[in-house]
């Protein structure tokens, strides 16, 4: 079969918008509009006693959050950014401990660790899975790190059982950033929750959204309380003068107000059909492009479910014989949309190679609190930097509805385009 392709003036693959996700319908104004109707927007007292913990929307989502991931206590706030500081603060990062985590991620997870002067340290990623690398991560361990923050990127667990065992043995803590993971499995557990500290994002974009939030989930009683606290201007709060009640309790307010956690106890409802409604569309995708040559689909770790908030492939550029730029070309001109050439290397981000975060003058890295060898350069995450400069590209897998009909258009379009791929090669 060959086929003009649309990139040099053949018709279209894709010839119509696809419908953009919408899950937000009746139910969400219904909540809404009780929140707005009561007049209490938003219930916080930054001082001690019940009002401390929010209003009844929030504890209502927080009770319901924690029953459903099955975890002992969810704290909700105003951002997962902000779920990923306080994390931070509630594991007692000090100024130059060092962290261990992705560059393979949004840049919130390793700037997190910086807002309480923690050293983000990265290690490289499997390039099947695109997440932490454990073997990695323990050849970056040093006498100054404290903890690990693994990602569950693009919607499958990172490799918990290696990080915890690693965790265990260098006395580190494990904090999980599982905004793209909502719901997905790891054994029978959620993604998220086998961390010390674990948490969802609620923004517009991921899987269940109230526009902005995040969800922290802990079972560890002390951390609960910790987030709490740095959730709610603590430090007017804690009684205490003793140094371990007082650190890293700076007057943060990552408050969720009544509305949003009002619409979010009705979005998590939406969570297990969203979720199985993105791994029927990938399942089909899957299962049509692995019959093409120089492409690897999402690999599934065993016991592990995928909540595909993105699907990630592999080209083989070199077995292929055109450079990904070029194909991803043609299939944007096939009309394919929200196609992603390459993801992330924060490692290589100016903020961190020029390693400028707080004023001018390089703190934390130039101070006393760091080793000063630590270096954000090319060459630190090769199958990172690999995948992003040459051969990934995804599909951003929460921003449409991709109806049956729509996958097979998607299909189709990269069969014409790998049909056809001698054209692309003149
Ligand atoms: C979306 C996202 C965040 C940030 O979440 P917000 O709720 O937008 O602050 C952090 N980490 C990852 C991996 C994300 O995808």
């Amino acid at each position: 079969m060959t086929d003009k392709l649309a990139i040099f003036g053949g018709s279209p693959a894709i010839s119509y918008d696809l419908e953009l996700f919408n899950s937000v319908g009746e139910d969400e104004v219904d909540a809404a509009t009780r929140v707005i109707r009561s007049g209490v927007l938003s219930a916080y007292i930054g001082a001690p006693g019940d009002a401390f913990m929010g209003g009844t929307e929030v504890r209502a989502i927080e009770q319901k959050a924690a029953e459903y991931f099955g975890v002992k206590h969810a704290v909700v706030v105003n951002s997962w950014t902000s779920g990923l500081i306080a994390a931070v603060g509630a594991i007692g990062i000090e100024p130059g401990d060092e962290v261990i985590t992705t560059p393979w991620t949004m840049a919130a997870t390793a700037t997190a660790i910086l807002h309480f002067n923690g050293i983000p340290v990265f290690a490289d990623i499997d390039a099947r899975t695109f997440n932490i690398d454990p073997e990695s991560v323990e050849s970056r361990i040093t006498d100054r790190t404290k903890a690990v923050l693994a990602v569950d990127i693009f919607g499958q667990s990172a490799d918990m059982d290696e990080l915890r065992k690693i965790c265990d043995k260098h006395d580190l803590k494990l904090i999980s950033d599982t905004a793209q993971a909502p719901g997905a499995k790891y054994g029978d557990h959620y993604a998220g929750t086998l961390a010390d500290i674990g948490g969802y994002s609620l923004n517009y974009h991921k899987h269940i959204h109230c526009g902005e939030g995040g969800i922290l989930v802990t079972n560890d009683d002390e951390y609960a309380r910790r987030l709490q606290l740095i959730r709610n201007h603590a430090e007017v709060v804690i009684r205490s003068e003793d140094p371990a009640q007082l650190n890293n309790m700076l007057g943060f307010n990552f408050r969720m107000g009544e509305i949003e956690a009002a619409i979010a106890a009705v979005q998590l409802d939406k969570l297990v059909p969203r979720v199985a409604s993105r791994q029927k569309a990938a399942d089909k995708l899957s299962e049509e492009l692995s019959k093409l040559e120089g492409i690897t689909v999402p690999f599934l770790e065993r016991d592990c479910t995928h909540a595909y908030y993105a699907y990630g492939v592999v080209l083989d550029v070199d077995r292929l014989g055109v450079s990904r730029k070029r194909i991803v070309e043609a299939l944007v001109a096939e009309g394919i949309p929200s196609l992603m050439s390459g993801y992330q290397n924060i490692h290589l981000l100016p903020m961190f190679r020029n390693k400028i975060a707080y004023g001018t003058k390089g703190f934390p890295w130039n101070s006393p609190y760091c080793d000063s060898d630590i270096k954000y350069e090319k060459g630190l995450c090769p199958v990172a930097e690999e995948l992003h400069d040459k051969s990934f590209i995804g599909l951003n897998w929460c921003m449409y509805e991709y109806h049956d009909n729509d996958v097979e258009h998607i299909i189709k379009a990269f069969q014409k385009v790998w049909n056809n791929m001698d054209q692309l090669k003149s």
